[in-house]
């Protein structure tokens, strides 16, 4: 039978607590930073190591059978894949933000206003469920500096302790969703033996750690 194969976080936020998962499960695998892929030593598993962007549909599509990544990513690629199990870390709240000074008070203020975000589909689903019709200003990095350059007249993006809103002269608006690290599967692989018995250890860790 052919190796199962799991995608994470090559680098970043959530590749070390992804690894280290993963090794408090009892696995033995070289974590060398230049290969893209690893071989589990001791469990019928391989380890793909890519952009978070990419494992939602890696995954959908059945190159990888499982993968951790955060849900803000799971979302906003629309990905068919299953929810297996909560992982508890890479805790993060989508939020849309303003200028400190700006006349917004309501949801219906953004109303013909433009926001700045690297989420437009997260962002747009939001928006039509509170019926608002503001413009959707993509724009992959730096999202907090568009309102000073008059570039968008509020912001969506992810924000953790609000450090860098503040820095920005920016503020919280409204609480869109709440993220954290999800391990997920292809749609039906989670009858699979070798699936089950990793998700016994994951959760065993877990609890470990409760
Ligand atoms: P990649 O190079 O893999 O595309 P990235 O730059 O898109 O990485 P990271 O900044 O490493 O992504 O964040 C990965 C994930 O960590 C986010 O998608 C989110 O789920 C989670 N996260 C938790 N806290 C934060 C935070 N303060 N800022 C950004 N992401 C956070
Ligand atoms: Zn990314």
């Amino acid at each position: 039978m052919k190796n199962l194969k799991i995608a994470i976080q090559k680098s970043g936020r959530l590749n070390e607590k992804s690894v280290q998962l993963l090794k408090n499960c009892g696995l033995n695998f070289e974590n060398y930073k230049s290969s893209l892929i690893t071989t589990v030593a001791n469990f019928p598993l391989e380890i793909l190591f890519l952009r978070d962007d990419d494992i939602p549909e890696y995954v959908q599509d059945g190159i990888a059978d499982l993968g951790i990544v955060g849900e803000n990513v799971i979302a906003e690629t629309e990905a068919d894949v299953r929810y297996l199990q909560r992982l508890g870390f890479g805790k993060c709240t989508l939020k849309i933000a303003i200028p400190n000074h700006s006349e917004t008070k309501t949801l219906a203020d953004l109303d013909g206003k433009a926001i700045a975000t690297s989420y437009p589909t997260i962002l747009k689903k939001f928006l039509d469920e509170h019926g608002v019709s503001a413009e959707i200003r993509m724009i992959s990095g730096s999202v907090e500096i568009s309102p000073a350059l008059e570039l968008s007249d509020a912001i969506f993006d992810i924000v953790s302790t609000g450090g860098t809103l503040r820095s920005n002269g920016l503020k919280p608006f409204a609480d869109v969703m709440a993220s954290e690290a999800i391990l997920i599967s292809k749609n039906g692989i989670d009858s699979n033996p070798v699936v089950r018995e990793l998700m016994q250890r994951i959760q065993s860790v877990l609890r470990a750690a409760e």
